[in-house]
């Protein structure tokens, strides 16, 4: 299947950015933050198209589940499942019914660090058996992570597995070329927080997708 790769944020991101002053920031991030960079509307604007390419490209026969990956994909999580119950009353009296499960993942923290992740919480996997899943994530960078879990997924056999993202960086680290099956916006490389992105745990509760300045990542490093 065709991959889409989203709305392409250039490499000069300063050219299609907003200066902070403009938006309605919380004070206390506000020195801290260079640009924004998708304002929360942009991104529900832009995920509103791609869960219709999401949905029309679901099999309409086989049980669908939606699986967040903790803790950063919970807002864009929330936004594609809105999208997506939205589309499925649509289309009663054929509605799809989908469930939802919640994962995090834990690297390993030894030599076996490779090709698997640890998955912790959620339900017991085995249910994602037959099952069209989607995972919903907030950034791919490397692509190490999302690589690692379509291993530990492909154990439980699924009918399918579609990767929804709402950032893939476009970084040279990315050395085995992996591309999410549906992005909504491809960035440069830059550090980005908000809409559930962190630094050290903070920035969640801020609703755009921002650039740290020098400051900031000074402020709030571990
Ligand atoms: P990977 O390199 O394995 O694709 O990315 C793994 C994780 O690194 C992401 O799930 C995310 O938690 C973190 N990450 C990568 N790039 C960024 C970024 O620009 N901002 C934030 N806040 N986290 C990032």
């Amino acid at each position: 299947d065709k991959k889409d790769i989203g709305i392409v944020v250039p490499d000069d991101w300063q050219s299609v950015s907003y200066d902070c002053d403009q938006f309605a920031l919380p004070t206390h991030y506000k020195k801290y933050l260079e640009r924004v960079i998708l304002p929360r509307g942009l991104v529900l604007d832009r995920t509103e198209k791609l869960v219709l390419d999401l949905f029309h490209s679901l099999d309409r026969s086989v049980p669908v589940v939606a699986l967040c990956v903790l803790k950063g994909g919970f807002q864009y999580f929330a936004d594609v499942c809105d999208n997506l119950k939205r589309h499925a009353a649509a289309h009663y009296p054929e509605a799809i019914q989908f469930n939802m499960d919640f994962i995090r993942l834990k690297s390993y923290e030894d030599d076996r660090a490779n090709e698997e992740v640890q998955v912790i919480g959620g339900d017991n996997l085995e249910h994602l058996s037959g099952k069209q899943v989607i995972v919903v994530e907030d950034i791919v960078d490397t692509g190490n992570t999302i690589r690692k879990l379509m291993n530990v997924l492909a154990k439980y056999d699924p009918k399918s597995v579609k990767v929804v993202t709402m950032l893939s960086k476009r970084t040279p680290l990315n050395t085995s070329g992996y591309v999410a099956d549906f992005s909504a916006f491809s960035i440069p490389v830059f550090f980005a927080v908000g809409y559930a992105l962190d630094y050290n745990e903070y920035f969640r509760d801020l609703n755009h997708v921002c650039v740290l300045n020098n400051e900031g990542i000074e402020k709030f490093s571990a």
